[in-house]
């Protein structure tokens, strides 16, 4: 007998999927930055996702390299993946910081002894980077621990624990 027999017509089934959608808004955006920030990536494939309803509560956005097999499958070398319901309540200028910082997770580099591209993954300077951070400060990062925390009740002393 599998738990299947013990659910009848009417009942709720408790869905701990995560809802993944590709976003082309989050694309424009990425190719917006890409261009006005002069990031180069070399030939990156970069796959852009909103996920429903959160990555986790406390994190806001993620930078992936691909397995093999998703390189395989989708042709990306690279995620973006962000938690759908804080995504809806940023405002443009917000969401482009996200973007942005996400993109500076990326770091493809050539080794031309072996004349290949490896797909690395860049850490933060500090919670963010400093080519971010000198020159657009830190605002729009106190914006998505805020809007996170409200959109979820975080304990205030939590708010500085979501991250991205
Ligand atoms: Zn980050």
């Amino acid at each position: 007998m599998n738990q299947n027999d013990f659910i009848k017509p009417g009942d709720t089934i408790k869905q701990n999927e995560k809802q993944l959608m590709e976003s082309p808004e989050v694309e424009e955006i990425a190719e917006q930055v890409i261009e006005r920030e002069n990031l180069d990536f070399g030939p990156a494939e970069i796959g852009y996702f909103l996920v429903y309803p959160n990555l986790t509560k406390k994190r806001a956005a993620k930078c992936i390299k691909a397995t093999r097999e998703v390189k395989y499958y989708s042709g990306n070398d690279y995620l973006i993946e962000i938690s759908g319901e804080m995504w809806d309540m940023l405002d443009s200028k917000t969401r482009e910081m996200l973007v942005y910082h996400e993109l500076l997770h990326l770091d493809p580099v050539y080794k031309s002894k072996k004349q290949e591209w490896v797909f690395k993954k860049r850490k933060h300077d500090f919670g963010d980077f400093y080519e971010i951070n000198d020159k657009f400060g830190n605002e729009w990062y106190k914006t998505i621990q805020a809007t996170v925390s409200s959109l979820y009740d975080l304990d205030p002393k939590d708010e500085n624990k979501v991250t991205l």
